[in-house]
């Protein structure tokens, strides 16, 4: 990977750029992503943001290199905290960590967020606690994607200011991947599914706790809805 040619996960992520965008890349080692905007004129202006000191030297070097130091600016930071007012950031993109993560830095600045129209988000695992976090603070899923790398499966969540109410099936599975079902979300669900039955099957004599218990109907509830929504 390099700035001329991305990961096919980051080139998904880097496709719902809009044309002349201003890209704040929060955990971005090596810049890889706003390298590769710059260099294919997809984006006027980036900031990688990076909370890690290696990653952040890492990005730095990468800019250096690509002589792309005018547009990009690169920041040691704690997630939207590498966000400015003057920089009039339009898209934030926040990819390869957890779920709750991103929706954690998310959370945490929300103020510098008001110039943003348009978040890009490309978590690894539990992408559902992004959609809670969306439908709590005023965004709405305008795309998802979903594919397959290196034997990993990921999902991309493009947002925009507005309003939503996701069902439990929509929150967990995603609307947009729900209603255009693709083979890599049967076997993201199928592999879920499986898994959630070898837990129960693991607990199936156990005498288990309240807290346990409550862990146990919440895995039965999401086969049902895997299962209902595979039209198993
Ligand atoms: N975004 C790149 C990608 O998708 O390939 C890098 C993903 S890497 C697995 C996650 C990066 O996010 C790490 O470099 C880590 O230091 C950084 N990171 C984690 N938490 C962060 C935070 N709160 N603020 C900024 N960067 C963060």
């Amino acid at each position: 990977m390099n700035a001329q040619h991305l990961s096919e996960r980051l080139m998904r992520v880097a496709g719902y750029v809009k044309e002349g965008a201003v890209v704040a890349d929060i955990g971005s080692d090596h810049a890889y992503l706003p390298c590769y905007l710059i260099h294919h004129k997809l984006a006027s202006k980036a900031i990688a943001g990076e909370v890690a000191k290696g990653p952040f030297e890492s990005a730095q070097s990468h800019v250096n290199a690509e002589q792309f130091q005018d547009q990009i600016t690169v920041r040691l930071a704690n997630g939207l905290k590498a966000i400015e007012q003057e920089d009039d950031v339009d898209t934030v993109t926040i990819a390869g960590m957890g779920g709750p993560l991103i929706a954690m830095i998310l959370d945490q600045d929300k103020d510098r967020l008001a110039s943003v129209s348009r978040l890009i988000l490309q978590p690894n695992v539990y992408a559902k606690a992004i959609r809670d976090w969306a439908e709590l603070n005023g965004w709405k899923l305008i795309a998802e994607d979903i594919l397959q790398e290196d034997n990993k499966i990921y999902e991309i969540l493009v947002l925009e200011k507005g309003k939503m109410t996701l069902s439990p099936s929509q929150k967990l599975l995603g609307p947009f991947l729900m209603d255009n079902q693709n083979d890599v979300f049967t076997i993201k669900w199928k592999k879920e599914s499986a898994e959630w039955n070898r837990i129960l099957e693991a607990i199936r004599f156990a005498e288990l706790s309240g807290e346990v218990q409550l862990k146990k109907e919440e895995v039965q509830q999401k086969l049902k809805i895997v299962k209902e929504a595979l039209g198993e």
